[in-house]
């Protein structure tokens, strides 16, 4: 059976797949990127995990992949195949697209970001399906966004565009690592929630989940690190849809999964702050961690669309 490679690096782990045509998961596997032997080792174990999926495929679907799609974190040159810089993995100027091409026989190969990656497969096939006009942000360890215009993602000139939680929102707010002070990922992401809750609970094991519970049962201390974060949040989302005028802001991440904890205040912030906007429909994430390698799966096949029609 015809399929690709989808392949989705993560700082600890990647998540692999082989997707067929329509897009289902023929086979999934895991495996550790092995980053603790640095980062000449990561880019070993990702060659071995693709060829390895290339022989599960000769096995056992009759025929070696077509093609390859790769999200890895950090700085990527989609254009050029490289991936340029991720300090979880400690790598510069891997030539990806090249390695995996020869270690693959051949078959084309696409390299993507990895939120522009799971931001692809959200718009396409999982919260924002049928989105002209998407923005997709995850609230983890930190903020980041993937602009989905017509069907594709937006990369900026540099590489750098959807960096939503570098927006300024609080001028005097916490030291950023970026440099800068009270981005948006200082105040609203996960971890964020985590050091507010933790520091105003006084239990330093306290997580931003925690936080969410707390706030369900009414503790006050709780509703207002909540409500601080949310309000963060509204402010850099409405700064964002002011510029891109989204038709679907689609939130994912740890945070998201506080559900209408998170959502209901959250739509009421937003649409307390615009004015002349259209607001979007703000909905959750769908494909959770499964999103990066549906969207590898989808470069991979449109990779072979462009082939065909070029
Ligand atoms: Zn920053």
């Amino acid at each position: 059976m015809k399929h690709v490679i989808a392949l989705d690096v993560g700082g600890t782990g990647m998540k692999a797949a082989l997707v067929g045509a329509d897009g289902a998961l023929l086979h999934e596997a895991r495996r550790a990127t092995g980053r603790e032997r640095g980062p000449d080792a990561v880019v070993e174990s990702i060659l071995t995990f693709a060829a390895d999926l290339r022989a599960y495929g000769e096995e056992h679907l009759g025929e070696s992949a077509v093609a390859a799609g790769v999200a890895v974190p950090g700085i990527v040159d989609a254009e050029n195949g490289i991936a340029v810089y991720a300090s979880n993995l400690g790598w510069r100027d891997v030539p990806m697209r090249e390695l995996l091409g020869k270690r693959l026989g051949g078959v084309p190969v696409a390299l993507g970001h990895d939120v522009r990656t799971g931001g692809l497969a959200e718009g396409r096939i999982g919260a924002g399906k049928g989105a002209d006009r998407f923005l997709f942000v995850p609230l983890g360890t930190g903020i980041a966004g993937a602009i989905g215009i017509a069907g594709t993602i937006e990369s900026g000139a540099h590489g750098y565009a959807g960096e939503i939680g570098h927006i300024v929102v609080r001028p005097d707010g916490p030291d950023c690592g970026c440099g800068q002070r009270g981005c948006l990922e200082t105040l609203a992401s996960a971890s964020a929630v985590t050091r507010a809750w933790a520091a105003a609970s006084g239990d330093p094991t306290a997580d931003a989940a925690d936080c969410a519970k707390a706030v369900e049962s009414g503790d006050p201390a709780a509703v207002e690190v909540w409500r601080n974060a949310v309000d963060a949040l509204a402010a850099g989302l409405v700064t964002a849809l002011t510029l891109l005028d989204p038709s679907t802001l689609i939130i994912g991440g740890g945070l998201a999964e506080a559900g209408e904890t998170l959502f209901t205040p959250l739509r009421a912030a937003v649409e307390e702050r615009v004015t002349f906007q259209k607001l979007p429909h703000i909905v959750p994430a769908a494909l959770g961690d499964t999103a990066g390698c549906l969207g590898a799966g989808l470069l991979a096949w449109d990779l072979l669309s462009t082939e065909v029609s070029a």
